[in-house]
C-alpha cells in the first residue's frame, strides 16, 4: 500500500535545501514523489496521513548513542569523565545480562524513535551484544551498531576487560551475524571504546577487519581535558594523532566528541575525511567544554551530532542536541554561527553521510528511502509563523513529533510507536535497572 503524506511544509535537507509545500508519496520502501500528488493518478490503494499545519523532515540521525546505557539514567551525575566511568558506568556495565541489556535498549528506541529519531549509530558495551543487536531488528529503527572492545585500562572491571584476540573474535562474529538484519537495516561498527582501553593490536585488528568487510569504525577522541592528560602521558600524544597512527581515520572512521581538537586538527581531519560526531549536552553535563563546530565546520571536517548515553545527557532527545548545538556555536564562536538551517542538516543529512548512508537517506528526495518524520508546527511554543528552520531547530521539540516513517514502515502513528509496547518497555526497564543496581553492588 502506498502512503500519501497530504499537505505539508517539506523540508527537503538536499543540495539545495528547498522547502516545498505539498505531498510526499511513499511506495514501498521509497519516496516516490515530492510536490503536488494528484490522487487521481495513484494505481495502487493509498494511506492517507494529513500533515496539514505540519512540517515534514528527514528522520533524524544519531551518530553517537549508548543504547547499553540507558538503564543508569540518573545514577552517574555530577562526576568528571574518567571518575564517571571508573565509579558508575563501568561496574553497572559489567554488571548487565542479556534480560537488562534487551531492557535498556528497548527503552532507548522507545525514546529515540519517538522523537523522530530514525537512524542510530550505537556503540554497546562488551558482552551479551546480540540483545541490542535484536531489539534493534525488531524495534524497526535503522542501526549500524557494535560491542565496546575493550583490552587494557586502569579500573576496568573484570566483566568488561578481554583478551585481544577474543575481542577480535566476537567482534566479527557479532558483524557476520547481524550485518543486514532487519530488511537490511542493521550495520555492524566496531568500536575500540577509546585509546586508554585498546591495545595498539586491537585497533589495527579492528581498523583491518571493518575495511575488508566495509563496516565503520567507531570510537571516542578528544572528549575531556584531564583525559587529554593521561593520554598524553600514557601514549605521548593527543589520541587523534595516535588513533590516525593505528589506522583510525578517513570517511570510514566515526569519532565521538572532538571537544579538544585545535585548527592543526582540524585541518588533518578534514584532509581524512574523518568524521566528528558533536554530543554537545554531554559535554557539558560531564564538564568536558564546548566543542569548536562552527569553526570546524568551516574548515571541511566532516560532521553529525549524537545525544550519547543517558547517564550522561540524561535524555536521548536529538532535538536538545539541535538546540544545544546551535545556541552553544554562538557563545564559542559568535552570533552568526550555524544558522539554524545548517544545524538542521548536521542532524539529518550529514549524519546520513557520517555513516557512509547518504546515497539512501537523509534527505527527501525521490528515490531515497522514506525515513521521514512529521513534526506539528501549531503548537502555542511554535506558532504564529516565521522561518520553518528556525522553528524547527529553536521553538520545535521530541514533543511535536507524530508520525515517524523507517524504511516507509510507519513505525511511530499519532505519537503511538506501532511496534514496541511503551508502557510494558517502561516497567520492564524499571525492574531490570533495580536488578542492575543489585548485581553492580552500588
Ligand atoms: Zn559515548
Amino acid at each position: 500500500m502506498d502512503t500519501l503524506l497530504r499537505g505539508g511544509t517539506i523540508v527537503t535537507c538536499d543540495g539545495e535545501d528547498r522547502v516545498i509545500h505539498g505531498d510526499v508519496l511513499v511506495r514501498g520502501k521509497q519516496i516516490v514523489a515530492v510536490g503536488a500528488v494528484a490522487r487521481e493518478g495513484l494505481v495502487t490503494p493509498v494511506r492517507v496521513v494529513d500533515a496539514s499545519g505540519c512540517a515534514i523532515i528527514p528522520g533524524l540521525v544519531q551518530a553517537h548513542v549508548h543504547l547499553c546505557q540507558v538503564l543508569m539514567r540518573g545514577m552517574a551525575d555530577d562526576l568528571p569523565l574518567l571518575e564517571w566511568l571508573r565509579r558508575r558506568v563501568w561496574p553497572l556495565e559489567a554488571a548487565h545480562d542479556e534480560a537488562s541489556l534487551r531492557a535498556s535498549a528497548e527503552l532507548g528506541l522507545a525514546e529515540t524513535m519517538l522523537g523522530g529519531t530514525t537512524t542510530v549509530l550505537d556503540m554497546g558495551t562488551v558482552r551479551a551484544h546480540d540483545a541490542v543487536m535484536d531489539a534493534c531488528v525488531r524495534a524497526g529503527v535503522r542501526a549500524v551498531s557494535g560491542k565496546a572492545m575493550m583490552d587494557r585500562g586502569d579500573g576496568v572491571p573484570a566483566g568488561l576487560r578481554e583478551s585481544t584476540r577474543a575481542s577480535l573474535d566476537e567482534s566479527e562474529r557479532l558483524a557476520a551475524d547481524w550485518s543486514g538484519k532487519g530488511d537490511g537495516r542493521l550495520g555492524y561498527a566496531w568500536a575500540p571504546r577509546f585509546v586508554l582501553s585498546c591495545s595498539e593490536q586491537l585497533v589495527r585488528g579492528a581498523v583491518e577487519r571493518a575495511r575488508h568487510r566495509g563496516e565503520i569504525v567507531h570510537t571516542h577522541a578528544a572528549e575531556h581535558p584531564a583525559e587529554r592528560q593521561v593520554v598524553r602521558d600514557e601514549l605521548g600524544d593527543d589520541d587523534i594523532a595516535v588513533l590516525r597512527r593505528w589506522g583510525v581515520s578517513g570517511p570510514r572512521a566515526v569519532l565521538a566528541h572532538g571537544v579538544q581538537l585545535d585548527t592543526h586538527d582540524a585541518r588533518g581531519l578534514a584532509r581524512d575525511g574523518t568524521r566528528i560526531v558533536h554530543c554537545p549536552s554531554a559535554n557539558l553535563k560531564l564538564g568536558s567544554g564546548i566543542a569548536r563546530i562552527a569553526e570546524l565546520d568551516g574548515i571541511g571536517v566532516q560532521l553529525a551530532l549524537g545525544a550519547d548515553g543517558a547517564p550522561c545527557n540524561n535524555n536521548l532527545d536529538a532535538w536538545t542536541e539541535i538546540r544545544h548545538a546551535a545556541l552553544l556555536a554562538k557563545i564559542r564562536t559568535g552570533v552568526t554561527a550555524l544558522p539554524a538551517r545548517r544545524v538542521l542538516r548536521l542532524a539529518t543529512i550529514d549524519g546520513a553521510r557520517a555513516l557512509g548512508l547518504d546515497a539512501i537517506m537523509g534527505s527527501v528526495e525521490v528515490g531515497k528511502r522514506a525515513d521521514l518524520v512529521v513534526v506539528r508546527l501549531d503548537g502555542p511554543h511554535v506558532e504564529p509563523g516565521g522561518d520553518v528552520f528556525s522553528r524547527l531547530v529553536y521553538a520545535c521539540g521530541a514533543r511535536d513529533v507524530v508520525h515517524v516513517l523507517i524504511d516507509g514502515e510507519v513505525v511511530v502513528r499519532s505519537r503511538e510507536h506501532q511496534r514496541l509496547d511503551v508502557e510494558r518497555v517502561t516497567a520492564t526497564a524499571r525492574a531490570q535497572a533495580r536488578k542492575l543496581v543489585a548485581r553492580a553492588g552500588l
